[in-house]
């Protein structure tokens, strides 16, 4: 496997260890302390090679203890603790600079460096944290920098206005910059939860009936074949019944296209609360539907085709829709007695739902009869 293959299969190993709404924020987190831990390790090399003395203590220990409170914070953000990390890793970025500057005797003796440093600490409150925080740090850290400057004579004497304004002017660019791909990252984020809805919007219209609800033919066709492998598989039974509605020409005929298409909907939302959640109903077209059932013998298949036309019967009449009593006619076919392949299954099923109809229909046959 490539590195970037890599990358791209522990990334996702991580993200799914955090909640989905704080996925993405956690590997920008990520990258962030993984770049910030280099950051002060050079930091802390260059300060070994510069610094001597107390002043190269004071920064070991700084640098040193920033360095273990980041790497702690990464760690709290792989094991799927985000807020935690991201509590932890955002006043290390406020911190570290403000401990420099108060605690370092020659920033008030004029060495203005470190206070360059609090313009990128804003820039990085930029990237972590909210808008309204990051205003809040920003406005605090450069009223700070200014009555640091005010107290101390030192600075005064250096050329103070262009070092506030060379603060204030990289600290707005990198707010602005932070801020807009913060916006952008929100946007893509919006775009990409809308186009998965719409993924399942269109992957629901592409399996169901528009009228009924119920699963259509294609999908059935693709459910028949997965369930008689699994099936096979499983040394288990499968049943399958095929319904039609008695004399639905009729019924159109007699009380409109509008009630039959309500007739459809009624039995149709009947057979959908009375499956299992295993079983599956689909309309197979017209005013026939067709049900997978897994794990059921021939004999339970009847005997649920059975229950479902005795309750099927009454359903017109209790409807309160002023539909006509209507009744249906089943053919039940299974899984191995008459078949193990979709074709030869639906096959038996139409056939015994043929003799249902030749025999006076509102009927249940299981038993295949050729004609
Ligand atoms: P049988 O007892 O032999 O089934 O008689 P039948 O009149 O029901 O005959 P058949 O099943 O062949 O008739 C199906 C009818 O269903 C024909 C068609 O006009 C009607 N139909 C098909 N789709 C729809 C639909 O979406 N809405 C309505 N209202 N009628 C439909
Ligand atoms: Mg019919």
């Amino acid at each position: 496997m490539k590195v970037s293959e890599r990358i791209g299969v522990y990334l996702t190993t991580f993200q799914e260890k955090h909640a989905q709404s704080e996925a993405r924020s956690a590997v920008n987190l990520l990258v962030f302390q993984l770049i910030y831990l280099v950051l002060i390790s050079a930091t802390i090399i260059l300060t070994a090679i510069v610094n001597r003395g107390e002043r190269l203590l004071f920064y070991m220990l700084l640098l040193g203890g920033l360095f273990i409170v980041i790497f702690f914070s990464l760690l709290l953000n792989l094991l799927g603790k985000y807020r935690a990390a991201s509590w932890l890793t955002a006043p290390c970025m406020v911190i570290g600079p403000w401990l420099s500057i108060l605690l370092d005797p020659t920033v008030l003796a004029g060495d203005f460096v470190p206070l360059i440093y609090v313009a990128m600490s804003i820039q990085l409150c930029s990237i972590l944290l909210r808008e309204r925080v990051t205003i809040i740090i920003a406005v605090l850290q450069l009223s700070a920098i200014i009555a640091l400057i005010a107290v101390s004579p030192a600075l005064r004497a250096i050329n103070w206005p262009s070092l506030v304004t060379f603060i204030v002017f990289t600290s707005f660019i990198g707010v602005l910059y932070g801020f807009s791909s913060k916006r952008q990252m929100r946007q893509i984020e919006e775009q990409r939860n809308q186009l998965i809805l719409d993924e399942a919007k269109l992957r629901a219209l592409s399996v169901r009936d528009p009228l009924t609800g119920l699963y259509n033919r294609r999908y059935m066709e693709e459910t028949f074949d997965r369930e008689i492998q699994r099936a096979i598989r499983k040394q288990q039974p499968l049943s399958v019944i095929m319904a039609d509605i008695d004399g639905f020409k009729t019924i159109n005929d007699t009380v409109g296209h509008v009630l039959g298409d309500k007739t459809l909907m009624t039995v149709s939302a009947f057979l959908m609360k009375s499956i299992r959640a295993s079983d599956v109903a689909c309309r197979f077209g017209g005013d026939e539907f067709c049900l997978i059932l897994p794990d059921c013998t021939l004999e339970e298949g009847i005997k649920r085709a059975n229950t479902l036309r005795c309750a099927l019967e009454g359903l017109g009449d209790s409807s309160g829709d002023g539909l006509e009593q209507f009744t249906l006619s089943f053919g039940v076919a299974a899984m191995p007695e008459d078949g193990m392949t979709r074709e030869a299954l639906i096959g038996a099923a139409d056939s015994a739902l043929y003799s249902s109809k030749r025999a006076g229909r509102n009927r249940v046959n299981g038993i295949r009869t050729h004609s």
